[in-house]
């Protein structure tokens, strides 16, 4: 029989036990160890049954348990403690608070990503770039930063993986049940639920509800299409984080930024919560968000949609994830003719106005198509990549967006990744860490130095207790991934002895796109086998990983490994664990020596597990790629080399066989002679000194440098602030800069096709120059129907190459001195020769707006 209507009947928490409703429903449990102690101290086998899940604790006890629970007082003692611990977290003022006093921070910031990593018992991630949200709302959280996330409510997650009996790869999707997790759906005042609402093509509405999640003192909107009134298709569209392509993408991230947006406004008239002054744009997804904030200005406040774009633009940061141009969503723009124009477009911004902001129509672009990464740049004022080796690839990479300009005036700057450490440290590491270095420090970079006296022998045995914990799970879990795979019981008895808490332990876990090249260990198998088998200094490997369902390639790599690691002779060294989510990854960093990352560099933008195990007192091996690139210092790892192109002979292409050939090559090389060699090397106490010195190395320096809150506080002080201030200027009277430079930008445009620098001319300039020298510049320049103060005219000068390229560019503004013949301008200044060599200089023209966040913002250029 089928249910015609189905209720979710809540847990009724006896009086004294009620705090505990908001403990489980505030996701600081998920980093907080000692709320967590507290659910697990309910019911120790429970707890493990619901996978350490508070909600999912609470709704499985019966009336009499509960009942006995409120009895013990020593218990509800406990409760009332932690609720008011909780309590005074949310309320304390903290970094923010402080900071914002002086620098008149932005009153609100919101945060719109795909995918936003928190706890598995939430999965509503793939990979790095959602775990990475999630660690930006915590620490944001601690920080008192007023964020609210934005995303989508995926009703089965990503997908959970298993494993066939020939190692391939399986997916299912669980359903999750939004009334059984630790969320809440927004209602309007009188109970309904609220609504957003979206047109489609061919008439159809897009409903949906916002369920919150509470991630500490950060509201987390999620938008959830399966709502009555939808048709199935509109009731699907949530369904799963990346699950289709096409029109099911583009009206997901229609919903995540035009809905979020929508979502946005509900949320400040029920709370009262003050309207964000900052967007930020986790990755292209939601980039949809400008248009929305872009109509809302055109119809409410009577602006053009060209003074509305400068409006949100000045508010707007865009954060670049992926230099695999393949990464990036890329949508037709006929599908965005039907999706956005017609009766389905927004008011007051017309599709035709839209298709240029993610047009590819620079060198190399392509035809027909829109970019939401390019969308993303030209919607935000100020845009980042990840790590500073990636913010260098992302200029590159766009600098078609601004033609004219060197890469390194490309306006993509970057702030590396952090990790969120609360959540990432095993709470004995936090234990032992705050023993030495106080308090509660250990999240706020402050104090890390005191790392370096914690006596090695103490964190070395921590490290065997973590190895184990590390070595008892993943029995576990090689056992039941085994039963999945068809084993019956009585084969599975190996399974229990397999890996050795003494044993030198390498990690190695992450998404399986091609580029991280899973196998890449494999290159030589006989190698790596007597690595493994070594009788006195072996090695054992624990991997993990999941490959998107639609890529065969990174399942056939899968299948690889899990073949090679299903081999009888040396099973008990390597594993391959399905299903790695957080709660495997709260175990692995912990219980590994040494964490391996061998992407194609420089492919990774940051990456960010490494930073995780080193948190942990894992030392990293890993290519000079991403974060790696910027912060290995030689003594807190080793360096993979790279035998990318930079690093071959004249650039010459190398083919990627060769490539891998090499780096793997490498790669055994470092582990046998070094890695293996240190670990093992033992004194009279069996204790390896030189290892642990690297490991009290790598926490003193790398560990306040990979904090989250680091992370957030760069962004807040270095994006966020900028922003705010720049959105504000832009708003006040009426908008009259928006208005101002929406102007100034449509003449710049017409006049920077008619400007000539017609003559240059210096003085000074001796048969021989010398060091110290003044040269004066002297250029005519032809502006057409700017006037001069709408520009800046720069000197421009650098070491000079035999091509006449410029390098290491400085720039010095030269001056208005007269004009003549209407058009016609002078400028003057001068260069200090403060270099020996060859020295070349030029003369450009570049827009002048107070506006303007950079020189190279409108792309506008002439040179001489
Ligand atoms: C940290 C983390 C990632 C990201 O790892 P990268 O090194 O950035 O690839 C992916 N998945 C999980 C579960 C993680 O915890």
């Amino acid at each position: 029989m089928k249910a015609i209507r189905r209720f979710h009947v809540r847990t009724v928490l006896p009086e004294p036990l009620a705090p505990l409703g908001t403990l489980a429903s505030n996701l600081r449990w998920s980093w907080h160890s000692r709320t967590r102690d507290l659910f697990r101290d309910i019911d120790r086998r429970q707890w493990e049954a619901v996978s350490h899940d508070p909600v999912a604790l609470l709704a499985s006890l019966s009336a009499h348990e509960l009942d006995a629970l409120s009895r013990d007082e020593a218990f509800v003692a406990r409760v009332r403690e932690a609720a008011e611990g909780l309590q005074r977290y949310l309320e304390a003022p903290q970094w923010f608070q402080s900071w914002t006093e002086q620098a008149h921070g932005p009153a609100a910031i919101a945060y719109f990503s795909a995918e936003f990593g928190i706890t598995s018992v939430l999965p509503q991630y793939s990979g790095g770039l959602g775990i990475l949200a999630g660690d930006h709302l915590k620490s944001a959280s601690d920080l008192g930063v007023p964020i609210v996330g934005i995303g989508l409510f995926y009703k089965t997650g990503y997908f959970s993986q298993s494993l066939s009996g020939d190692g391939w790869q399986q997916e299912t999707y669980p359903v999750l049940d939004p009334d059984n997790l630790p969320l809440s759906l927004v209602r309007e005042a009188d109970g309904t639920p609220a609504l957003v609402s979206l047109r489609l093509p061919e008439g159809r509405v897009l409903r949906a509800h916002i369920w919150k999640a509470q991630v500490g003192r950060v509201p987390l909107l999620l938008l959830d299409s399966d709502v009555d009134g939808n048709d199935d298709a509109a009731r699907d569209l949530t369904n799963r984080l990346y699950g289709g392509g096409g029109d099911h993408r583009l009206q997901q991230e229609m919903l995540l930024g035009i809905g979020g947006v929508r979502a946005l406004r509900i949320w400040s008239r029920l709370t009262d919560a003050p309207e964000p002054e900052v967007y930020h744009c986790n990755e292209g997804h939601a980039g949809l968000l400008g248009l929305e904030r872009i109509s809302e200005l055109v119809t409410q406040r009577g602006l053009t949609f060209d003074e509305a774009l400068e409006a949100v633009r000045a508010g707007t940061v865009f954060t670049t994830h992926t230099p695999v141009p393949a990464g990036i969503d890329r949508f037709g723009v006929d599908q965005v003719r039907r999706f956005l124009g017609g009766d389905c477009g927004l008011p007051g911004v017309p599709v035709e106005s839209v298709l240029p902001l993610g047009a590819e129509d620079y060198d190399g672009g392509a035809a027909g198509v829109f970019n939401m990464a390019v969308m993303g740049l030209r919607l935000a004022q100020r845009a980042n990549g990840v790590s500073q080796l990636h913010g260098k690839v992302s200029r590159g990479m766009f600098d078609g967006l601004w033609p004219g300009f060197d890469d390194d005036e490309v306006p993509i700057t970057s702030i590396t990744n952090g990790v969120h450490a609360p959540t990432w440290m095993d709470p004995r590491v936090v234990e032992l860490a705050q023993r030495y270095v106080g308090g509660e420090n250990v999240r706020h970079a402050d104090g890390w130095d005191h790392v370096a006296s914690i006596p090695s022998e103490e964190i070395w045995h921590l490290k065997r207790q973590l190895r184990a914990q590390l070595v008892e799970d993943v029995r576990g879990r090689v056992h039941d991934a085994w039963v999945a795979r068809g084993a019956s019981e009585a084969e599975l008895g190996w399974t229990q002895e397999i890996l050795d808490p003494d044993v030198l332990t390498i990690g190695f876990a992450r998404r399986v796109p091609t580029y991280k090249r899973l196998t890449l260990m494999l290159r030589d198998p006989a190698r790596l086998r007597r690595l493994l088998l070594d009788p006195d200094r072996p090695v054992q490997l624990v991997i993990a990983g999941k490959a998107h369902p639609a890529d065969d390639t990174g399942k056939k790599l899968i299948q690889q490994m899990v073949q090679f690691a299903d081999d009888p002779k040396i099973r008990h060294r390597i594993v391959f664990l399905p299903n790695y989510d957080i709660a495997m990854a709260q175990q692995l960093y912990p219980g590994c020596d040494v964490w391996l990352n061998n992407p194609l560099r420089p492919f990774e933008a940051c990456g960010t597990s490494g930073m995780k195990a080193a948190l942990n007192g894992g030392l990293n091996l890993s290519i000079l790629d991403g974060w790696w690139d910027e912060w290995f210092d030689g003594q807190n790892g080793w360096a993979i080399p790279t035998a990318d192109q930079s690093s071959s002979a004249a650039g010459a292409v190398m083919d990627e066989d060769r490539r891998d050939d090499l780096e793997s090559a490498a790669l055994y090389d470092l582990i046998e002679s070094h890695v293996r060699a240190l670990f093992y090397d033992r004194d009279a106490e069996g204790l390896p000194q030189r290892w642990m010195s690297m490991v009290s190395h790598t926490l003193g320096t790398l560990g306040p440098k990979v904090l989250a809150t680091r992370m957030v506080r760069d962004y807040v002080t270095q994006l966020y602030a900028p922003a705010a201030l720049a959105s504000r200027a832009r708003s006040a009277d009426s908008y009259a800069q928006a208005r101002e430079l929406a102007s100034y930008e449509h003449s710049a445009r017409s006049a920077f096709g008619e400007i000539r620098v017609d003559h240059v001319d210096s003085e000074g300039v001796r048969d021989t120059p010398q060091v110290g020298d003044r040269i004066r510049v002297k250029a005519d320049v032809w502006l057409g129907s700017l006037s001069a103060d709408a520009v800046q005219v720069q000197v421009v000068y650098g070491r000079a190459s035999e091509s006449d390229e410029l390098s290491e560019v400085q720039s010095a503004p030269l001056t208005h001195v007269e004009a003549y013949d209407g058009s016609r301008h002078r400028f003057e200044g001068e260069v200090v020769l403060s270099r020996t060599g060859a020295f070349g200089y030029t003369v450009r023209v570049l827009p002048r707006h107070e506006g303007l966040a950079s020189a190279a913002e409108l792309g506008l250029v002439v040179n001489a």
